[in-house]
């Protein structure tokens, strides 16, 4: 086993406000979890994948992924995302010297050009994620006042699946954990050792599901037949 990937299901996707976790909300009749593990599933790369959810929700993952056939586990999920990956990392096999890939399920259209740039881009330099360019003017805001703009140029939002050498990652989530850091992604983990994370391109139908507009922007581009 060289490449695997672990989703991360487990937070409660409360801005969704749909009442029950939020990789496990269908668009276009799938949960997002099947669309993001059918993803990897097509990636001939990708060896295994681990699926991290809430605990009462595992049964339920087990039905709607029966079909992956690289299905490895299914664990539980902890309070914060780093504690939920680092169930995931749990189930790395013992000996596995290869990449861990790490997807927000709640990125259900992630293409596999995307997975295969930060793959390559991983293997060469240890870390790597994808990144999209910031569009709009961007302002630092206090207490309701504008304090200023932020230059726009070097500012990328952050995506996933992020891509390290198993070694690379345990390293910095044990040195966040001595730091008692909380971290929102893996790279910003690195980033506290100095260590080179690579950006590649990104892209817009890898968006995350967050809010009530993302799930109809969602339905609609089932709907528009763009996948199926
Ligand atoms: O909350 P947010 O949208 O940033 O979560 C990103 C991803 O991390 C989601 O797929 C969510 O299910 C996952 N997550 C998790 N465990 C947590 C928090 C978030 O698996 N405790």
């Amino acid at each position: 086993m060289e490449i695997l990937a672990i989703l991360v299901a487990a937070g409660r996707g409360e801005r969704l406000g749909a009442g029950r976790p939020k990789a496990f909300i269908e668009v276009g009749g799938r949960s997002m979890l099947a669309w993001s593990a059918e993803a990897f599933e097509a990636v001939p790369a990708v060896d295994a994948i681990v699926v991290v959810v809430p605990e009462p929700e595992r049964a339920r993952a087990r039905e709607l992924l029966a079909h992956v056939t690289k299905l490895h586990a299914i664990v539980p999920g902890g309070e914060r995302r780093q504690d939920s990956v680092r169930a995931g990392l749990a189930q790395v096999p013992k000996g596995f010297d290869g990449i861990v890939l790490v997807h927000d399920a709640a990125r259900p259209f992630v293409e596999r050009a995307v997975i295969e740039a930060v793959l390559q881009a991983a293997r060469e330099s240890g870390a790597a994620l994808p990144v999209m360019p910031v569009v709009d003017t961007v302002k630092r805001v206090r207490d309701g006042r504008v304090v200023e703009t932020v230059e726009r140029s070097e500012l990328f939002g952050a995506q996933t699946p992020q891509g390290f050498r198993l070694s690379c990652l345990t390293r910095a989530y044990a040195a966040a954990d001595a730091a008692g850091l909380t971290v929102t992604d893996e790279a910003m983990a690195l980033e506290g050792l100095g260590e080179t994370v690579r950006a590649v391109p990104g892209s817009a139908r890898n968006r995350k599901i967050t809010t009530p507009d993302d799930l109809a922007w969602a339905e609609d581009v089932v709907r528009r037949g763009g996948l199926s």
